[in-house]
């Protein structure tokens, strides 16, 4: 047997399922860390540049997403949007190679196969 819930906002409703047995609260939802802003970083690995000549070019052969390198197909261009002062947002669009693609509901995900 459970007890009525304290939020104010359940009016004193006792959480059941179909059975009577009791169930968490609707509004008792897990905290879920906040998306942000990626850190892309296109990297010349193991590379010193001089200041001058052609040793100041780069060539980045190495896409690493807020750390991480990760691999991108040789043929996929990395594109990066158009960029205006002001309030417009910085975009990235690159393919990755994936090991494995996950789609479900939270729900779902401890669930095995
Ligand atoms: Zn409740």
């Amino acid at each position: 047997m459970s007890a009525p819930c304290a939020r104010p906002e359940c009016g004193g409703d006792t959480h059941t399922d179909g059975w009577g047995n009791p169930t968490r609260c609707p509004h008792d939802t897990p905290e879920r860390p906040k998306p942000r802003a990626s850190v892309i970083e296109l990297i010349a690995p193991d590379y010193q540049p001089t200041d001058d000549g052609a040793g100041s070019i780069i060539v980045p052969r190495e896409v690493r997403i807020n750390g991480v390198p990760v691999y991108t197909p040789k043929d996929a261009p990395v594109q990066i949007g158009d960029i205006q002062l002001g309030d417009e947002l910085v975009t990235v669009t690159l393919t990755l190679i994936a090991r494995r693609v996950v789609i479900a509901a939270d729900g779902d995900l401890g669930e095995q196969p």
